[in-house]
């Protein structure tokens, strides 16, 4: 009988997996472990409404009163140091030690560094926690040059945030275009027109070989042609690694996340993983560590459910959104993959568009730009792998919405 259950990582996995469980009615207990000193909190406010200054905290991810009420035992800025899953047993830095049932790993994702010269010196960044968040916008105001190596879609958000805030900003990316592996070209060139509209310099095909600095601080970064910009702030947001630190030292084979099952289930009996930290099953193929919001807050509640004994498969579609230049973006599936992309809006009239790709007569994935109904209806059909054909969807108008009822009346009749 499962009585004790221990998760480590106090962030969005983490939090939604304790809920979880009580949701599903587990009464034993439950232990979680979060190395930051604050409970689970909105990470993507931390490069948009935080960053921004709009709220001075990020919003938490429960109600204050919620893990007390729930019986959850909390423990803030406890970083687990060791895990044993064959004896079910776990070590934490104030060199406690605890046992375990079961145990879910949510220790998420650390961001990446560069290894150039200077990539030490102050005011060369990354932006993965609360802290991070702070530091950077203690460092942003007007006429502040800062410079953002990574064109993606956290480099892209706070160039957005902190072009508001005066700064002088330059996105420096090392591929001919921005988003490209998350949202393709012609999103992606949409989303650079913005960003520039709104003072950002894009710098493409760069080769970056160092930040300068004096007196310790960056004041520069230098390219390969020998060219230098003046830079105040470096952040560089060239993604994130799984933190699969505590899984390897347990002698789990790890390679950019923890592999899993499609219900989170580790090669480890009674060790979970869900997450950013996990390299999950997709719908279409293959596994992968998602790095998303919607994806994790799945992950956990399929892992709580398969803790619980009850194995309910849950293989993930990727699903996101992002704010950029003042614009919504939402996507599900993956961007790249077999099929025809077509597009059902106007690029050159701006916004709404949505853009879709399909395959065997099915829409395999969705972009959207400021278009959450039709994102909505888009994301469905993906869902439901409802049958579909590209005439059809090219057709101005095929009406989307009728299709889905109708597809769904025939299927409940
Ligand atoms: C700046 C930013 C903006 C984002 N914006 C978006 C967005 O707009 N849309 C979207 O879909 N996704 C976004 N994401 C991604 C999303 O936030 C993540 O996918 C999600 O937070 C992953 O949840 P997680 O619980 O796996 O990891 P995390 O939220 O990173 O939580 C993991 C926690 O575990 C802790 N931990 C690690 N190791 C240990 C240990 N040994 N002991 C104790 N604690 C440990 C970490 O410190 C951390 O607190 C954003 C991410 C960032 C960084």
């Amino acid at each position: 009988m499962i009585r004790n259950i221990a998760i480590v990582g106090f962030g969005l996995a983490g939090a939604s997996a304790a809920r979880s469980l009580r949701d599903q009615g587990y009464d034993g207990r439950i232990h979680l472990f979060g190395d930051e000193p604050v409970p689970a909190y909105d990470r993507p406010s931390l490069s948009k409404s935080v960053l921004s200054g709009g709220v001075s905290e990020p919003p938490p991810l429960h109600e204050a009163g919620w893990y007390t009420a729930a019986g959850v035992d909390v423990y803030f800025g406890e970083r687990v140091q060791q895990i044993d899953p064959a004896h079910r047993w776990l070590r934490l830095s104030s060199g406690a030690s605890l046992s375990y049932d079961r145990l879910l790993l949510a220790t998420g994702a650390r961001a990446r560094t560069l290894s150039v010269p200077g990539a030490m010196l102050d005011g060369v960044l990354t932006l993965r926690d609360k802290a991070d968040s702070l530091n950077l916008l203690g460092r942003l105001g007007p006429g502040v040059s800062l410079s953002i190596i990574g064109g993606g879609l956290i480099g892209c958000e706070v160039a957005t945030t902190a072009c508001k805030a005066g700064a002088e900003v330059r996105i420096i990316e090392s591929a001919d275009e921005l988003l490209l592996r998350v949202l393709g070209r012609r999103v992606g060139t949409w989303c650079r027109e913005r960003l520039e509209a709104l003072g950002v310099v894009v710098q493409r095909n760069a080769r970056i070989s160092a930040f300068e600095g004096k007196d310790g601080r960056v004041r520069a970064v230098a390219f390969a042609d020998g060219v230098r910009v003046s830079s105040d702030v470096v952040l560089v947001c060239v993604g994130a690694e799984p933190d699969t630190e505590l899984a390897q030292q347990a002698g789990l084979a790890c390679s950019r996340g923890v592999p899993v099952d499609a219900t989170g289930l580790s090669a480890s009996p009674d060790l979970f993983v869900a997450g950013d930290a996990a390299r999950w099953p997709l719908r279409e193929g293959g596994q992968r560590s998602l790095e998303t919001y919607l994806n994790s807050q799945a992950q956990a509640v399929a892992a709580a459910a398969a803790m619980l004994g009850r194995v309910e498969p849950s293989p993930q579609i990727p699903r996101a959104w992002t704010e950029i230049a003042g614009h919504r973006i939402e996507t599900i599936g993956d961007f790249d993959g077999p099929g025809d992309w077509l597009l059902r809006g106007n690029t050159e009239r701006g916004s709404p568009l949505l853009m879709l790709r399909v395959h065997n007569n099915a829409v395999a994935a969705a972009v959207a730009v400021d278009a959450s109904k039709d994102f909505a209806i888009a994301a469905r059909l993906v869902e439901a792998r409802t049958r579909v054909t590209l005439p059809e969807l090219r057709d101005p108008a095929f009406n989307l919405r009728e299709l889905l009822r109708a597809r769904s009346a025939a299927s409940a009749a």
